[in-house]
């Protein structure tokens, strides 16, 4: 457990991913506020509460819980806490929605995934690895919608939510001016890339999946803040915030030279260019590789870079001939 600007704590949680760990923040002024939650176990809980009490809290204490975004590792057991609590829930709208939609969320993916050429197993592998996620989260309903303009009120200081459309496209960084602190959920990482990752949700996704380029505009969109330290969702906290914003900027334009010179070799699907670059990844993973690769594509369309052809409901991505 670390402490920042006196008044913020991070607890961090165990998840079954990857990444290992997620970052809860603890706003340590009435009403006392957790940003973030961690996935529904019991192991989950018992790190949060222990973690609360060597603070000086316990469940009970906990008045308001903001959620950064709607994945599981963030909101999973909001439910659970605010139930205890009676703690206010406070989430972006889309976010909310995410969340209630889940089932017609996955059939989108697949819908997605096959449409890129993703081989049939590996698509079933995605939506149940999907479906047995779901047991670490419980869905939300009592919640208030929050949104960029509207300020969160402690009582010796305020928290300004920002929208920050991308990895998720209601996610929000939560901004304290007055100590420099931006507590940016996944938006941004220190040792990795945010993946932004597309929202079936959102109609003809495929090849006109705009979170990439959104996620580009979030980037810049919060460049002019002072901000002298972050607070990511998952791993420790960035100190040079200007070189983080820059390396994600300088690994998309790399990304996008990569695709093109992956396609220089001839027609490929989204899913064709994902096994170039991440040939490891298995199960949902396979999706997060797709889904990125598709966001790098629609980039290069819109430049009029590269062409798209779509054959027995399978989109191909080409170099294009510009030749007259
Ligand atoms: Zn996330
Ligand atoms: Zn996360």
């Amino acid at each position: 457990m670390k402490e920042y600007g006196q008044k913020i704590h991070r607890i961090e949680l165990p998840v079954p991913f990857p990444l290992k760990t997620m970052n809860v923040y603890l706003i340590d002024q009435e009403p006392i506020t957790l940003v973030d939650t961690g996935i529904k176990t019991d192991t989950s809980f018992q790190v949060l509460e222990d973690s609360l009490r060597r603070l000086g809290y316990g469940i009970e204490d906990v008045r308001r819980i903001l959620i950064t975004h709607g994945h599981l590792d963030h909101y999973g057991q909001a439910k659970r806490i605010s139930a205890l609590s009676g703690a206010e829930v406070f989430i972006h709208v889309e976010e909310y929605r995410r969340i209630r939609s889940i089932a017609q969320f996955r059939r989108q993916v697949a819908s997605v995934l096959v449409q890129n050429g993703t081989p049939k197993d590996s698509v079933n592998k995605t939506i149940e690895y999907m479906k047995s996620a779901q047991q670490w989260a419980e869905p939300l309903d009592d919640v208030h919608f929050l949104n960029e303009g509207d300020e969160i009120s402690f009582k010796n200081m305020v928290l300004r939510p920002i929208h920050c459309p991308g990895h998720s496209p209601g996610l929000l960084c939560f901004y304290l001016e007055e100590k420099g602190i931006l507590i940016s959920g996944d938006h941004l990482l220190k040792e990795i890339s945010p993946n932004p990752i597309i929202n079936p949700l959102q109609k003809g996704v495929g090849s006109r999946n705009t979170s990439l380029k959104q996620y580009l505009h979030s980037i810049r969109k919060i460049k002019d803040l002072e901000v002298s330290l972050v607070l990511p969702g998952h791993g420790e906290p960035i100190r040079d915030f200007k070189a983080a914003l820059e390396k994600i900027l300088h690994h998309h334009e790399q990304r996008l030279a990569t695709v093109l010179s992956i396609l220089s070799r001839g027609e490929k699907t989204a899913y064709d260019i994902s096994r170039v670059l991440f040939p490891d990844t298995k199960s949902f993973e396979v999706f997060l590789g797709v889904s990125e690769v598709l966001g790098h594509l629609s980039i290069l369309l819109e430049e009029g870079k590269i062409s798209l052809r779509s054959r027995n409901g399978i989109d191909y991505y080409s170099i294009r001939d510009t030749r007259p």
